[in-house]
């Protein structure tokens, strides 16, 4: 390989070095473990502190077409198609107090989405809405999902503050029996499973974390009757306090500006630097809004999938930092043209690289104090962990009221009755903030709260022990009936929503087809489950198998670093999501439902 370039600023060879060292500092024997799952004690954490009061209604035990599990983009998207498809009869058990999912939870100050608005909220053109800015906030995200279940008619087929405990076949019957903690046991011809990939919170497992006796929540339960003020800021009962934040994932890089302008110290602990891309957010302009024309939504999400899977787009709709790196690699590609010593993937190394220099310039560009700029630097490559976008937390460490108390990769040392301690010295805090992130590499069926038992009692917590098992990522045999909204052999893209519409129209394709025919049942058959499991395989070790590879720092995008046995058949699928979408169009439009049975 030849990397001689008079252009090269850096040395890829002590760059690689020094992504090693950071990666094999951070590697632990726990993995996952590391977690504590929130339960038994810990579940208070779990509480809505959104909810003024608790619903208090009788048990519900009546039959349905269509049972959605999740009121979250999900479900939301799901009841769109399925409505769309001429399906009325549904109902949409969700936990919380509304519609909304990752976005009715995670309110903490600052809360935004980083995939632009336009590509990132769903059915925009339907509800005829444009949103306010290029990256929405929090309060305007949920105020479209509400603004979802109004125009689709879903408030009345609404069980909120409802936790689905128990998915059950009754073959006898052709029935799901969907049972919740309400006492609630429902009949559904069809379930749509749209859980929700990041909803169940963790906690470090740090040593002491059960002592502390100041104040503490998690950040998707933002306590604001602690902290005062709302999701736009003005911490005002914060004044008087010292905080600490754990986490400096794309969570705590929106909310910690808040915190350091309110409290009256914060202490910012830090295990892994993210990196702090430019938001540079705006106002929508309303004579650009009044000339998109109709399908407008859906090409931009097309434009932006193409353009970060690595296909050059004649036009960069979106043109941000998502769509930067691949700039940038379309670049490298122009300068190294001719040059045959370089491969593909070597030239996407060094875009790698190049893009990195730039976000660990930036990290100077804004800190004043050098030796903390250098501990804001992340030394991996882009995309082993989520890139975040803001501008203006790394400033925030400026502050003489905020301090980094970088752990060098090991974390949080200990918990006191009073403070953390990290490297023998303690912190006194006041109060304890948890921005470490939700759980993604245990099973499914905890992550979902329950099992599904499927025909002849068989559960999909063992159907999938080895991996997931699944015709399309949507469902497996033996579990007729019941849909999965999931990436696991699937399609993955960094703009959820645009996956979840894809899947919920096939959904509603195939559930429509079993209502108008006036079958019972529907099930994949045990033969085409094998052959996408084969499929999925085959793509094993391919440069599309996952994110976060075995290189990487570890995160939740590689089981913290610990190779999991099954990481390979659950994940998606490895052609691509555009590839992905294909396929599924021309599955439906082929139109012999090849490798389901009805019956
Ligand atoms: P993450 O899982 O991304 O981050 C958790 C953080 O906690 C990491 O910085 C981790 O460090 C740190 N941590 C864990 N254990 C310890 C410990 N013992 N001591 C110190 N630090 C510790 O959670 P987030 O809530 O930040 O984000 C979750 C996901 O939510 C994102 O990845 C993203 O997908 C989504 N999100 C999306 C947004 C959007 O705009 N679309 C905005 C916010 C979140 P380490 O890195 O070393 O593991």
């Amino acid at each position: 390989m030849s990397e001689a370039s008079e252009d090269l600023v850096f040395d890829p060879n002590a760059l690689r070095e020094r992504y090693r060292v950071e990666r094999d500092k951070r590697l632990r024997d726990d993995g996952n473990e590391q977690y504590a799952e929130i339960t038994g004690e810990f579940a208070h954490y779990l509480e809505d502190p959104y909810v003024d009061e608790l619903i208090d209604r009788e048990p519900v035990t009546d039959e349905v077409d269509v049972v959605l599990v999740g009121g979250g983009f999900g479900g939301l998207q799901a009841a769109a198609r399925l409505r769309a498809a001429g399906i009325k009869d549904l109902r949409i058990i969700e936990k919380g107090g509304d519609f909304g999912g990752t976005w009715y939870w995670n309110r903490y100050p600052g809360a935004q989405c980083d995939i632009e608005a336009y590509c990132y909220l769903p059915l925009l053109e339907e509800l005829d809405y444009v949103p306010k800015e290029k990256y929405a906030y929090a309060r305007e995200i949920l105020d479209h999902s509400e603004a979802i279940g109004r125009h689709f008619d879903l408030y009345d087929s609404a069980l909120f503050q409802t936790e689905v405990t128990e998915l059950l076949w009754d073959q006898s019957v052709q029935r799901w029996i969907v049972s919740t903690n309400r006492g609630d046991k429902i009949k559904a011809r069809f379930v749509s499973m749209a859980n929700g990939p990041l909803h169940r919170p963790k906690l470090p497992g740090i040593e002491g974390v059960r002592d502390f006796k100041g104040h503490s929540f998690h950040t998707s339960r933002w306590d604001y009757e602690y902290t005062g003020g709302g999701p736009a800021g003005d911490l005002d009962k914060l004044g008087e306090k010292r905080v600490a934040i754990i986490g400096t994932g794309a969570t705590a890089i929106q909310c910690v500006p808040f915190l350091g302008t309110a409290a009256k110290h914060l202490y910012v602990f830090q295990r892994t630097p993210s990196t702090v891309d430019v938001r540079g957010n705006s106002p929508t302009d309303p004579e650009w809004a009044k000339t998109l024309e109709a399908g407008w939504q859906r090409h931009r999400m097309e434009n932006f999938n193409a353009l970060i899977s690595g296909i050059p787009q004649e036009k960069d709709l979106v043109d941000d930092g998502w769509t930067d790196l691949i700039g940038k690699m379309i670049h490298q590609f122009r300068k190294t043209q001719g040059n045959s010593n370089m491969t593909l993937e070597q030239m996407i190394e060094m875009a790698n690289f190049e893009k990195m220099e730039e976000i660990r310039a930036r990290v100077d560009d804004f800190v004043e104090d050098e030796a903390v700029a250098e501990k804001l630097k992340p030394y991996y490559k882009m995309f082993c962990k989520r890139p975040t976008f803001n501008d203006q937390y790394l400033p925030t460490f400026n502050r003489d009221n905020v301090t980094l108390v970088d752990t060098d990769g090991q974390g949080v040392e200990r918990i006191t009755e009073t403070g953390l301690v990290v490297d023998g010295v303690e912190y006194e805090v006041d109060c304890i903030i948890y921005s470490t992130g939700f759980e993604v590499g245990t099973s499914y069926t905890r992550r979902a709260g329950y099992d599904v038992i499927g025909r002849d009692g068989k559960k999909l917590s063992d159907h999938w022990r080895n991996g997931t098992r699944t015709l399309h990522g949507m469902g497996s045999h033996g579990f007729p009936n019941v849909f999965v909204m999931n990436t696991s052999q699937g399609a993955f893209t960094a703009n959820f929503p645009h996956l979840l519409d894809e899947s919920a129209v096939h959904q509603a394709h195939i559930i429509a087809h079993a209502l108008d025919k006036g079958f019972n049942q529907v099930e994949v058959t045990e033969g085409a489950e094998d052959e996408w499991v084969k499929t999925i395989l085959g793509f094993a070790g391919g440069p599309l198998g996952g994110l976060g590879g075995a290189d990487c720092t570890p995160g939740y995008y590689n089981n913290e670093g610990k190779p999991n046995p099954n990481a390979m058949q659950s994940a998606p699928y490895g052609g691509g999501s555009i590839r992905f979408f294909e396929l599924m169009k021309e599955w439906r439009e082929a139109g012999n439902f090849e490798g389901l049975e009805f019956n």
